[in-house]
């Protein structure tokens, strides 16, 4: 299953669910490429300058990594893959990939977020250290002040992209080399599109139709 969006539509968010209620595992490449960044990997050091540009990082080598990744993760239900494909390269790449592997795309959903929305959704975003759970300063707080919710972590931390000037810059290569795959997902009849405007739950809810739709 994909979930595209905008930077900031609420992505994350809904895999986490997703997780909890169909057992289902999250890949996300922002995530493996904050973990290569932190590591001081090869990678990471290529990754990080584009990263902190809002740019997005060459198409072979996020690939090479989600390819990998797939495999790794052979065992599992289904796998949710957020924020790739996210070039028209990418989503070739990936049709190729799943039929060597013979695994397919069941649900393509797009989240429809607008601009104002996204930016502050992103200003006030932070996540746990140790679990990765995801909150909001004002929009999805912890229950307990400096605590996490999930695994009771006092560690958050905060994206180093997630600044206005940056949030510009993902928006201009969400619109320009992302939003150019939807086209494919819908020639094809495998794409649903909903309004990412609302509560978590209410967002959820509507995921959860076109999952338990079919
Ligand atoms: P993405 O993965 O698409 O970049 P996230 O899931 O990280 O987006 O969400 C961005 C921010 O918005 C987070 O701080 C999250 O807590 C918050 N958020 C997510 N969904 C909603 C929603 N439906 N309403 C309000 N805030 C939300
Ligand atoms: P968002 O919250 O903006 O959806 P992500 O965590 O998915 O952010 O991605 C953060 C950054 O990592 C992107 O701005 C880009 O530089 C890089 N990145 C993540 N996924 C990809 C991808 N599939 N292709 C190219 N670059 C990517
Ligand atoms: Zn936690």
């Amino acid at each position: 299953m994909i979930l595209l969006g905008p930077p900031g539509a609420g992505k994350g968010t809904q895999a986490e669910y997703l997780v909890d209620m169909y057992g289902l595992v999250q890949l996300s490449t922002g995530e493996m490429l904050r973990a290569e960044v932190k590591s001081g990997s090869e990678l990471g050091k290529k990754a990080k300058e584009l990263m902190d540009a809002g740019s997005l990082v060459p198409d072979d080598l996020i690939i090479d990594m989600i390819s990998g990744q797939i495999d790794q993760h052979k065992e599992a239900k289904g796998v949710i893959l957020d924020g790739f494909p996210r070039t028209t390269a990418q989503a070739e790449a990936l049709d190729e990939m799943l039929g060597d592997k013979g695994l397919n795309i069941d649900h393509v959903i797009q989240m429809e977020v607008d601009e104002d929305a996204v930016v502050e959704r992103i200003s006030g975003r932070f996540s746990c250290s140790d679990c990765g759970a995801g909150y909001h300063d004002s929009l999805n707080k912890t229950e307990i002040d400096g605590v996490c919710d999930k695994c009771g972590s006092t560690e958050f931390t905060r994206r180093a992209d997630d600044n206005a000037e940056t949030v510009r810059s993902r928006l201009k290569a969400y619109r320009e080399q992302t939003a150019p795959i939807l086209p494919y997902y819908e020639k094809r009849g495998s794409l649903d599109t909903i309004n990412g405007i609302g509560s978590m739950e209410e967002v959820f809810d509507r995921i959860k139709e076109i999952v338990e739709g079919g």
